[in-house]
């Protein structure tokens, strides 16, 4: 582990119960919680190590405020370009600390430290990017009546609420706030109450660097609390919601009630399409990949191999010497998977792997947890198949590092599995014939599709998204800033 622990905790406000204790970020300065704190566990030990505030609707409408006079204030004042540079120092503040912020990071999830190392690199990406391009997104000039002036102008929502999930927080933190920041927006954040130290550091850090007060405010709790308090407010302009299905549902009908547009991110089952003509050892080696990456808890997980009968065998064979080389351990065992959130997600995960057996799936492989691991929420990565397109583990996200195989015969049968499921948020397809490549390309129905690689890069400045159940609206890239931002056509006769 980190070699001096309390140095992991700059920003907190204090102790409970002998450990760090931190407060809301609420109009630039930190606010501790009112009430008993909430435990934060390590997931790699099952044992709480920090303590953050539960704020409810009393904190969630100061934050509001503070964000809506900031927008009247210095924030709304800055030129782009003031805002650009203000992203550019948070992102080299973030840099020079990456160790630090990476090993508070590990702890908090249980993720692999360098898988955290580079969560937090990628957040000084987001920062960089969106910083970047603050002054470089323009109106337009429309030709239009003889004596007319039409202009269109880019102008920031407002108040923008943003609900993230417990997998990436660092990550998700630089994806959604980023662009917000970018446009202009005073940002209110409500992070996962099981995994949001960092986003705390990461407030300060937009303190240090100079980011105005009220810009960004952040206010921790529980969802059906503070998520829901912030989801109800009257005075935001969007919300930005990354987590499970059902709780999407709820922020969409809370944000409809006052006309508020929403950007869903709600999970997949992404399936990844091995023909036969593939380099089949690289694409077992991506699968692998792409399903233990972070313990499966990863919306894009490719959490679906499809494989053309004929190459069946030999694939399931790669796979499963794939599988058995896994290694899985603590955050500074640095090995290829860490242990799931917490116990509810670790018995759920659990569930789904003794129901597959009841139902008498065939395993391909299993990885187990070494004895040594058993205090903390680890679960064994397993690959299953092949399994019944209207078996639960095709249909539903498991969210942890269970794979799915499934047999097909002709292109148009892998079409029809690979889009048979509810969710579309990213696809792989494995073959070297360029004309199949296209077509499989733009038959699947999906925000992403990679062909022979699978979320290659990470992608800061690629768009991503869902369709159908996966969600709606666009986040990374260019096109986050569209999202973030409304237009104002002025008409100006001057004849
Ligand atoms: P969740 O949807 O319950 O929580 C996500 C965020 O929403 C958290 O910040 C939570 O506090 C908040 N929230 C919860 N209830 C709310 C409400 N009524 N109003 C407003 N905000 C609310 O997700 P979870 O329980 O953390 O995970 C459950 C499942 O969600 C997972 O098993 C997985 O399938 C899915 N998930 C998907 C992603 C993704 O990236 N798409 C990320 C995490 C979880």
């Amino acid at each position: 582990m980190h070699s001096d622990s309390d140095a992991l905790f700059p920003t907190a406000r204090g102790r409970h119960d002998a450990q760090p204790v931190y407060g809301h970020l609420i109009g630039g300065e930190w606010v501790d919680g009112a009430g008993t704190p909430l435990a934060v566990l390590a997931p790699a030990t099952a044992r709480p190590f920090a303590w953050i505030a539960r704020g409810g609707a009393a904190q969630i409408d100061a934050a509001v405020q503070a964000a809506r006079r900031a927008l009247d204030g210095d924030w709304g004042r800055l030129t782009a370009a003031e805002r650009g540079q203000l992203m550019a120092s948070f992102g080299a503040r973030v840099r020079e600390q990456v160790e630090r912020l990476a090993w508070l990071e590990a702890h908090d999830t249980g993720k692999p430290i360098s898988q955290a190392r580079a969560d937090i690199r990628a957040v000084a990406r987001y920062f960089e990017f969106y910083g970047g391009a603050a002054d470089k997104v323009h109106g337009e000039v429309i030709p239009y009546l003889n004596g007319y002036n039409v202009s269109v102008v880019r102008e920031p929502l407002g108040v923008t609420a943003h609900i993230t999930p417990w997998n990436y927080p660092a990550q998700m933190f630089g994806r959604t706030v980023a662009p917000a920041l970018a446009m202009g927006n005073a940002v209110v954040l409500k992070p996962a109450e099981e995994a949001c130290l960092i986003c705390l550091e990461f407030g300060e850090i937009a303190r240090q660097v100079g980011f105005p007060a009220g810009s960004l405010n952040i206010v921790t709790g529980l969802g059906e609390e503070a998520g829901a308090a912030l989801t109800a407010h009257p005075d935001i302009n969007f919300v930005s919601f990354t987590g499970s299905p059902e709780v999407g549902r709820l922020v969409q009908e809370a944000a409809a009630r006052h006309h508020v547009p929403v950007v869903l991110e709600l999970g997949g089952k992404s399936p990844q399409v091995v023909f036969e003509d593939a380099d089949l050892e690289l694409a077992a080696a991506t699968v692998c990949q792409a399903i233990t990456q972070n313990a499966g808890q990863t919306c894009s997980a490719g959490s679906r191999v499809i494989v053309q009968r004929s190459v069946s065998e030999r694939f399931q064979q790669l796979l499963a010497q794939r599988f058995a080389a896994l290694r899985i351990g603590r955050p500074e065992d640095d090995a290829d998977l860490g242990p799931v959130i917490n116990a509810t997600q670790q018995r759920r995960v659990l569930d789904f792997i003794e129901n597959a057996r009841a139902d008498r799936l065939p395993v391909i492989a299993q990885a187990p947890v070494p004895a040594a691991l058993s205090e903390g929420f680890f679960v064994p990565p397993t690959v299953f198949g092949p399994v019944p397109a209207d078996n639960p583990l095709v249909c539903k996200e498991v969210f942890g590092p269970v794979l799915a195989l499934q047999l097909f015969d002709t292109e148009a049968d892998a079409i029809a599995l690979a889009n048979g499921t509810e969710f579309g948020l990213v696809a792989g397809v494995w073959t070297r014939d360029g004309a199949r490549q296209q077509r499989m390309a733009r038959r699947i129905v999906s925000g992403q599709v990679f062909i022979n690689c699978y979320g290659a890069g990470g992608g800061v400045e690629l768009p991503f998204g869902g369709t159908k159940r996966s969600g709606h609206g666009r986040e990374k890239g260019l096109l986050a800033l569209e999202e973030l931002s409304t237009t104002k056509t002025i008409v100006n006769r001057y004849e």
